[in-house]
């Protein structure tokens, strides 16, 4: 036996659970090793039983006295089983481990049955009452060196196998596994306890002292694989061809000469970081990030001048046709005085005349063949228009060279040939699965990817570790302060009062509600719902309704109304995440807002405190009862950086929602703890450096393992490749 070897080839296990493991998702020895406890139980000394309220949940053994089944309203059923202690003396209070609904554990929960409970008790009465539970029933015949008198591992269930079966499972293959048929894989010097070691104690350790050294090893090897992995990708794009698309500056210099402020240290300095990319001929890969207001579209339209400059062309692509409308209308009022055209290309307008097409460029045939990428670079590097272009000294032509579009942009026959730079926006919502597939579309661009909100320091190390990165972390000075509250639903009438009080002052204030349905009739049936009740709530005040299906010429007009201040409120969905900056704006209140997620409110919260006065954000929600969004929303409440909001927000929902882990490409992160763990990926990034550097293809024979590993990160994990 090995650790590649197959479940169901183990002989030792009878027939019935063999044929069992084939079903299961579980497939190598590997798979059941790298299925690490989810927590563990201390089952050497159990907790006394409980007599009131817990934070943490105990630990408790007993044994059933009393099993009662009541059923209750509607078909409900409610089940009781009471737990005397072990050993009990006078003093102990009997323990009620209660259950509703649940029909398989009346079947096996019976007086006279022993049983390991796991749970927080809380005080009714005169009761003590653990709900819902885990438990194990200990039985007679049990190997308690396995099940009960350890650390015990609790693993998470799965596809037919219970925690119980698994362990046993777990317990017979480390027995049988030998020290040899587990290679060791990280570098000599990095940790000390053998890998062998590390994955028997991981799942049966003998203290929580050799537990906590199992599982820094274990960490550091994940992390050292995944680290391998973004070494190995960044050195491969660093090799690619690619060209330097940088213009001289002066059409970059004539869009800053034009705002009405100036640019912040950080913009100047991921300007700079960015330029020094373009003129560059190796490829750039650059992730963009900041907070909320931070400035990042006006960096990524200075770039896109310089590539513009130098006669290519530069396309910035939005993850929706909302967020690719508004880019297009903002940079089409900042470059429109310069000159300089731009043009909107999204899936649904490619037939629209649109004006600047008819000026300039015609748009693509609609079934242009797919060129390869031999002739794609033909094209592009073949004179003709970027010649033509980068001899014009000025940009008066009003042709077209800037494209905004959404990502469908990128894989479809564009007739962007000439294609110098492409900025993504809300890269997390964009594979580096995808940034590939752009650069096989023809000689490599460079590409800027940026980020709705900031990313905590971990993930610009992992998931996004094969990029350069340029942070904002400077906010413009003229952000306000925003006081934000979390209340009641029912206590919506008050807040409609004191956002009355505010409008009469002259501020203006967004009404926010999540969209309920993406179809378009159901949406702006909700809309106009919603936007009567509020003309109802504010009157006389002036209120106007703005989501995604209102016509863009007719957005621009509600919103030059609204900046102007000629309407008070803005009745709106997530439409007004991005673009929309109004000074005299400095309420928000937010409905359902429990259905947003963390980031999104943020953004949302950044369209205030943009002007001199104090700013107000009233999340409301019916939902304050549930754990869940009470804390999200209490991380709001109590944080305005973002970069904390996004580790509030990693820590409750882990890395996977928040960056789409699954279209990364990169091995899976099951032991090591993103946030907690920054050392040991520092530690792990290092190392993976230096193994490339000493052997950039992983040809010794020492990197054998890892060069299978790299092959295939996905599917192969750190074993050995025979
Ligand atoms: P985000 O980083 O959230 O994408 P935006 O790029 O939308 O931020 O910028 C937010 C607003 O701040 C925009 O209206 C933009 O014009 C403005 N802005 C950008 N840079 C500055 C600056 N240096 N000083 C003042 N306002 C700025
Ligand atoms: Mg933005």
């Amino acid at each position: 036996m090995n650790l590649h070897t197959a479940l169901s080839d183990l002989d030792w296990l009878p027939p019935q659970r063999r044929r069992q493991l084939a079903r299961c998702e579980l497939q190598t020895v590997e798979d059941l090793l790298c299925h690490f406890p989810r927590r563990y139980e201390d089952r050497t000394r159990f907790d006394r039983f409980p007599r009131g309220d817990h934070e943490q949940p105990v630990c408790v053994c007993g044994t059933v006295k009393k099993v009662t089944l009541r059923r209750l309203r509607g078909r409900q059923k409610m089940f009781d089983a009471v737990l005397e202690e072990d050993n009990a003396h006078a003093l102990s209070t009997p323990l009620v481990c209660r259950w509703f609904n649940a029909h398989w554990v009346e079947k096996v929960v019976a007086c006279g049955v022993r049983l390991v409970v796991y749970g927080k008790p809380k005080r009714s009465g005169s009761q003590v009452i653990i709900s819902h539970p885990e438990f194990e029933v200990v039985e007679d015949d049990a190997e308690k060196s396995v099940h009960l008198e350890r650390i015990t591992p609790i693993h998470r269930a799965t596809a037919g196998l219970s925690t119980r079966a698994l362990r046993q499972l777990l317990w017979e293959t480390l027995h049988k596994l030998e020290a040899r048929d587990v290679p060791e894989i990280l570098p000599a010097g990095l940790d000390e306890t053998p890998r062998w070691q590390a994955l028997r104690q991981i799942h049966f350790p003998d203290s929580w002292e050799t537990l906590a050294r199992a599982r820094r090893h274990l960490v550091l090897l994940e992390f050292f694989g995944l680290q391998l992995c973004v070494a190995a990708r960044r050195a491969e794009q660093q090799a690619q061809p690619g060209q330097a698309h940088c213009g001289s500056g002066a059409w970059m210099d004539r869009l800053h000469r034009a705002l009405p402020f100036a640019l912040t240290g950080a913009q100047q300095r991921a300007i700079g970081e960015i330029r020094a990319d373009l003129e560059s001929p190796r490829p750039m890969n650059r992730l963009l990030h900041g907070d909320v207001g931070s400035g990042k579209t006006l960096v990524a339209l200075s770039a896109m001048l310089l590539a513009v400059e130098a006669g290519y062309e530069a396309a910035l692509m939005a993850p929706t046709q909302i967020l690719a409308e508004q880019h297009y209308l903002q940079f089409k009022r900042l470059l429109e005085p310069l000159g300089i055209g731009v043009a909107l290309r999204t899936g649904a307008r490619r037939e629209d005349p649109l004006p600047l097409f008819n000026q300039g460029i015609q748009p693509a045939p609609p079934e242009e063949p797919a060129a390869t990428g031999k002739e794609r670079n033909a094209a592009r590097n073949a004179p003709k228009r970027a010649l033509q272009s980068s001899s014009q000294s000025s940009p008066q032509n009003g042709e077209a060279q800037i494209f905004v579009g959404t990502h469908a942009l990128l894989f479809e026959g564009t007739g962007l040939n000439r294609l110098g730079l492409a900025v993504i926006d809300e890269q997390h919502k964009f594979g580096v699965l995808q940034r590939a597939k752009l650069r096989e579309h023809g000689s490599a661009p460079d590409v800027l990817v940026m980020t709705a909100t900031p990313i905590p320091r971990t993930l610009t190390m992992t998931l996004f570790g094969d990029l350069d990165v340029s942070t904002l972390d400077e906010l413009p000075a003229n952000r306000g302060k925003i006081i934000t509250a979390a209340r009641d639903s029912a206590k919506l009438p008050e807040a409609v009062q004191f956002l009355k009080t505010q409008l009469q002052t002259g501020r203006q204030a967004y009404i926010v509600y999540p969209l309920i349905d993406e179809s378009e009739k159901l949406e702006a049936k909700a809309a106009a719902a919603e936007f009567a009740r509020w003309q109802e709530f504010l009157a006389p005040m002036r209120c106007e309704l703005l989501h995604g299906r209102v016509p863009p010429e007719e957005k621009d007009a509600i919103m030059g109304r609204f900046r102007r201040g000629e309407t008070q409120a803005l009745v709106a969905t997530t439409v007004i995440e991005v673009g929309i900056d109004v000074p005299n704006a400095n309420l928000m209140l937010i409905e359902n807002a429990e259905r947003f997620g963390l980031a999104q409110l943020h953004q949302l919260r950044g369209r205030i405190g943009r002007g001199a006065h104090k700013s107000y954000c009233v999340l409301l929600s019916s939902k304050l009862e549930e754990p869940e969004a009470r804390e999200k929303l209490e991380v709001l409440c109590a944080h305005h950086n973002g970069f904390e909001i996004a580790e509030a927000d990693l820590r409750l929902r882990g890395p996977g929602d928040l960056l789409g882990t699954a279209q990364s490409g990169l091995p899976p992160i099951r032991i090591g703890d993103l946030l907690a763990d920054t050392d040991l990926m520092i530690l792990a990034r290092e190392q993976a450096q230096a193994v490339l550097a000493r052997d950039p293809r992983l040809e010794a024979e020492e990197h054998r393992v890892l060069r299978g590993f790299l092959e295939e990160p996905r599917k192969i994990t750190l074993a050995q490749v025979s």
